[in-house]
């Protein structure tokens, strides 16, 4: 396998990914938010060329951490109000693998590779956010071996957009019943 930069011509994979991962609808449009300076995405291609994994993330414009995480999260640190004020956090936002491919690592190097290049784009405050259904992998040693630690959970997060229908959760019974997780470090 390898990894390389995301291209328009990944666009169609990567929203097939996405919908089988974390629901259908839930993905915007890969190519709109890999656009600008600050956003990255990386993709994970198989010998036979076959898309396996993505991962992206952005540095956040100065003062839209709050927005960023929709005002559900109230209890943010100073640390993070003064890197957001600063414009340098950088955010982790999505990271899929095909199923089949779990428990190769790359999860964690797909990771690694958008981590490293935040810290590139001036990231000196990390977060990553995670949606996890009941059935997700555990998410939580890896980004330990990364240097994050858990920051907290919403439980309630995507339910609105989820009972609105605005996407489809794959592991949605009568309601919604994925989380949100979200894990911070810093960098210096
Ligand atoms: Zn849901």
């Amino acid at each position: 396998m390898h990894f390389e930069d995301y291209t328009p011509l990944f666009q169609a994979q990567v929203l097939a990914l996405a919908d089988r991962i974390s629901g259908k609808g839930y993905f915007p449009n890969p190519s709109e938010i890999s656009k600008g300076p600050n956003a990255y995405m990386v993709v994970c291609l198989s010998d036979d060329d076959e898309l396996i994994g993505f991962a992206h993330g952005t540095v956040l414009p100065k003062n839209t951490l709050a927005s960023f995480l929709e005002n559900r999260v109230t209890d943010i640190p100073d640390d993070l109000r003064k890197a957001d004020a600063e414009g340098a956090i950088g955010v982790i936002q999505t990271v899929g693998v095909l199923p089949e491919y779990r428990g190769e690592r790359i999860g964690s190097k797909l990771l690694t590779i958008v981590h490293d290049k935040l810290v590139g784009l001036g990231g000196d405050k990390l977060i990553a956010t995670f949606k996890r259904g009941p059935g997700s992998t555990k998410i939580e040693g890896v980004m330990e071996r990364m240097g994050f630690t858990f920051w907290t959970r919403q439980d309630s997060y995507w339910r609105e957009q989820c009972d609105k229908g605005e996407f489809l959760c794959t592991q949605r019974t009568d309601k919604c019943n994925c989380q949100a997780l979200f894990f911070r470090k810093a960098v210096y």
